[in-house]
């Protein structure tokens, strides 16, 4: 495990000599201490970054070139997936097969954005044709610059990778913060990064405290491009960072997505995808379907399996074999979450089951997976994000009804509906305000396809050749072609 921050291709301890504990989740041990980085720090890291996009370089690559260096910690990431994987469980606390599926998609971040760098040297978005044809015109994409970047726990290595991949092939270079309590393999990333032979400054790794190291970050005025997961307020702080300087932002932000069942769904499906959207990962996910309305022909029949179904999942430490749902990320996490479903009872909600600590668990945050009825709808359960194991089920009778209650909410990131009407299907996942739909499933993601949310869930979006356009500016170059001159008036 490594200690240290990784600035300017070099690992150094914190300018103050301080650190921070990595707590196992399952077993509340502190398994090993952490560099806390303080403002000093991150301003090194920043002006390693800086002259690395200035001076050294690096946005001057080739596509194909950075392309080579995406590739090759691609590759670093799966020679070392088992290993990593693990840490990832150590210090997250999710089931070891959920977090291999992680690593896995993390190295594949990076080869799918090694191909967009390559595209960047034919960039098809070049061309542009002008109505007068004594000019011509294209449109060139370049990097923004410095990019800083900070993400949640829930999805340590993949949320990095999200951030990290597309900046690198963009040509930006990047000063990454990973999340206090999940900082394992975010530096696991630069020592591959250093194995491979990234030059130096090209990505800065500062683990620490989000009051001063992501603040640091956020405030420095060599920072271009501030790219952010995480929550609603301090989504808010980092746009209001942004908008001071004029830094290019990105927002991924929470969520409190639905999940519509009509009474013509398969209920055996519906119930796995239900489960699976929002006890993944111990419901710890932005786009976790945690509203489920099912349509009342079909709602007690479903709500009995779905108990009877969440009453089996094996809980555990996610590295014991067979375990699907792991402790919660920190004890932080879990006091919330407590916290959120005794709030629910208070408001009149129906504990259907789970909301306490599972037998023979002394130690370790873990929680039952735990489905709430009669949630009012003006309550906490029913508008706030609870980030847990923790899912809200009610009845509804028509469509416009289903489709009023799932665009009830501020936030937009994700909706899924479930029916075997193909053009009820389409026509509600069209009525959705939400960045990501899903028909007949639920929290599907793909490196391809843009990932981001409506209203309050975020700004911009990641993923995709989209996930590109966060670490470019665009630029025309236009070319006078006569010999006649135009002259400063129009003649
Ligand atoms: P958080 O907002 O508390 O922390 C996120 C990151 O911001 C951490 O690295 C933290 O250290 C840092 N931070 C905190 N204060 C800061 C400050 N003043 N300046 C700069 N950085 C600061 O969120 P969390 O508890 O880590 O994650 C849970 C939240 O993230 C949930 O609300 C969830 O919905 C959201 N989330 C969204 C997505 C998405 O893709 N939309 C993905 C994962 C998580």
């Amino acid at each position: 495990m490594r200690s240290e921050l990784y600035i300017d291709g070099k690992w150094t301890a914190a300018s103050d000599g301080k650190t921070f504990e990595v707590v196992n989740p399952a077993t509340e041990e502190v398994i090993h201490r952490i560099s806390a980085a303080t403002a000093k720090d991150v301003d090194s890291a920043v002006k390693a970054a800086r002259r690395a996009f200035d001076r050294d370089g690096w946005p001057k690559l080739t596509g194909a070139q950075r392309a080579r260096y995406l590739r090759a910690i691609a590759a670093g990431i799966r020679a070392r997936q088992a290993e990593i994987a693990r840490l990832e469980v150590l210090d997250n606390g999710k089931p070891l097969p959920e977090a291999d599926w992680d690593i896995a998609d993390a190295a594949g971040c990076f080869d799918f954005y090694a191909g967009l760098a390559e595209q960047l040297d034919n960039d098809p978005e070049e061309a542009i044709a002008l109505a007068d044809d004594r000019f011509t015109s294209k449109a060139v994409r370049e990097p923004i610059g410095v990019a800083g970047a900070i993400i949640p726990w829930n999805y340590p290595l993949l949320m990095a990778s999200w951030k990290v991949a597309p900046a690198l092939a963009a040509g930006c270079t990047v000063v990454l913060k990973p999340a206090e309590v999940t900082s394992l393999t975010a530096l696991e990333l630069a020592a591959i990064a250093d194995e491979i032979g990234l030059p130096p400054g090209v990505l800065n790794i500062v683990p620490g405290a989000g009051s001063v190291a992501g603040q640091a970050i956020i405030d420095h005025s060599q920072v271009d491009k501030l790219a952010f997961t995480g929550s609603g307020p301090v989504g808010s702080k980092i746009m209001a960072a942004a908008a001071r300087d004029i830094k290019r932002v990105s927002l991924e932000l929470g969520g409190k997505s639905p999940f519509v069942v009509f009474d013509d769904a398969d209920i055996e499906k519906a119930v796995e995808w239900i489960l699976f959207g929002i006890f993944w990962n111990q419901g710890q996910v932005c786009s976790a379907t945690s509203r489920v309305l099912v349509q009342d022909g079909i709602y007690g029949a479903l709500l009995k399996r779905l108990i009877e179904e969440a009453n089996k999942i094996r809980i555990g430490d996610g590295l014991d074999e067979g375990v699907l749902l792991g402790p919660l990320v920190s004890k932080r996490q879990y006091e919330q979450v407590v916290a959120a479903i005794d709030a629910a009872n208070s408001a009149g909600a129906t504990v259907a089951c789970g909301g306490t600590r599972p037998e023979g668990f002394d130690r370790g945050y873990y929680l039952r997976p735990t489905v709430l009825t009669d949630v009012p709808l003006d309550s906490a359960a029913w508008v706030e994000e609870i980030f847990g194991p923790v899912v809200c089920v009610r009845p509804f009778k028509t469509e416009e009804e289903a489709v009023a209650l799932a665009n009830d909410t501020r936030f937009g990131l994700a909706a899924a509906v479930m029916s075997r009407d193909d053009t009820r299907a389409e026509r509600v996942a069209k009525a959705f305000r939400a960045g990501i739909v899903w028909i007949n499933c639920s929290q599907p993601t793909f490196t391809e396809a843009p990932w981001g949310g409506y209203k309050e869930s975020g700004i911009g979006r990641e993923l995709g050749r989209w996930g590109l356009n966060n670490y470019l500016e665009t630029k025309q170059i236009t070319k006078y072609m006569s010999e006649d001159p135009w002259g400063w008036y129009i003649k």
